[in-house]
């Protein structure tokens, strides 16, 4: 079962992200954002986890390292701008839940 909010809230990053650095527009991802997107997506689909351990108490090591790298820079560019639109998800919410990191 995918969560809806947590795949929103992934999409608005990336977009946010690769707007801002790629010089992307709205409705266009470039190629490397779009892969991240999907594989991000697809980890959450696949999450066994109905409700998500911490990430230091996550048994599985979902991210590969290159897309874990890539998430992390994502979030830290575009998490500050996420928090002033959405205050009530809180920092700790995206970090944990959703990046396990
Ligand atoms: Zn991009």
């Amino acid at each position: 079962m995918i969560r809806l909010n947590e795949k929103k809230i992934i999409e608005d990053m990336i977009v946010f992200y690769c707007k801002k650095n790629h010089l992307s527009d709205e409705d266009y991802l470039c190629i490397n954002c779009k892969n991240l997107l999907e594989y991000s997506i697809n980890k959450l689909k696949k999450c066994k986890y109905v409700n998500k351990p911490v990430c230091s108490n996550c048994t599985v090591h979902c991210y590969q390292k290159n897309y874990r790298n890539e998430i992390i820079k994502v979030m830290k560019f575009s998490g500050f701008n996420y928090l002033i639109k959405h205050p009530y998800i809180g920092i700790k919410f995206i970090l944990k839940k959703i990046f396990k990191i």
